[in-house]
């Protein structure tokens, strides 16, 4: 079994045997989609993603939090963002849930999102993609906070160096799958190219990356040890 954290399933329109996803979505629409989603092997999660902060009513999408998994994709980003840095942060706070996994895009603004996790007693969130500072990686570990690894790793140079300052203990794998990266549409099946790059990089078996993954992805959603 793979465990993909961070995929925009609806986005695909394909199910996937031997993969258990985290289903993320971007806005109200997409939530309802991804709240629509059957399966035992899908955790939905809804939210409003900081591009859309200042093009959607984040009261319309607070309903749907209650009967999510967990929330995202949310956070803040200081490179792409069209939002205005105020809106993006207001719609941000209101979709925080000390007692919900928060599956956040923190893109230039690593420091100050995992700031206002920890502030608002945040137990559970997962920074996907990382490619933040490493100073900041030791704050997550203690935090009992993971970061993703996606398959891209291998062509960007700066995830891939700040992937390799992490502890395996915080490391989780993801596709953010639905989304198109140099060229390449992104599917859950590919985490198995982030565990390559995490046995090679830590000098490690890949069974022991697998058992590694599952046991991590297991305490970021706080699922039951039961899980496949
Ligand atoms: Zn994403």
């Amino acid at each position: 079994m793979l465990y993909d954290a961070h995929c925009h399933l609806v986005e695909l329109g394909k199910s996937y045997d031997g993969v258990f996803v985290a289903a993320v979505s971007m806005d109200l629409a997409s939530s309802k989609r991804t709240l629509g989603l059957l399966g035992p092997k899908i955790l939905k999660g809804v939210g409003i993603h900081p591009w859309l902060a200042h093009l959607e009513d984040p009261e319309k999408v607070l309903p749907l939090i209650e009967e999510a998994d967990f929330v995202g994709e949310v956070g803040l980003d200081r490179k792409y963002s069209e939002a205005p840095w105020d809106r993006q942060r207001q719609v941000f706070l209101k979709q925080i849930r000390e007692d919900k996994t928060i599956n956040v895009h923190a893109l230039r603004a690593w420091k100050v999102t995992f700031d206002l996790l920890i502030k608002h007693d945040v137990k559970r969130a997962i920074f996907h993609w990382y490619t933040g500072p490493k100073e900041l990686l030791k704050d997550i570990e203690g935090a009992g906070y993971f970061v993703t690894v996606n398959p891209s790793v291998k062509v960007q140079k700066e995830h891939a160096e700040a992937i390799a300052e992490a502890d395996l203990s915080v490391i989780l794998v993801e596709s953010d799958g639905g989304y198109t990266y140099r060229g390449r549409t992104l599917e859950p099946p590919m985490v198995v190219e982030a565990e390559d790059f995490l046995a090679t990089t830590f000098q490690v078996s890949i069974k022991e990356i697998e058992r590694k993954v599952r046991e991590n992805f297991i305490r970021a959603f706080s699922l039951s040890q039961q899980v496949e």
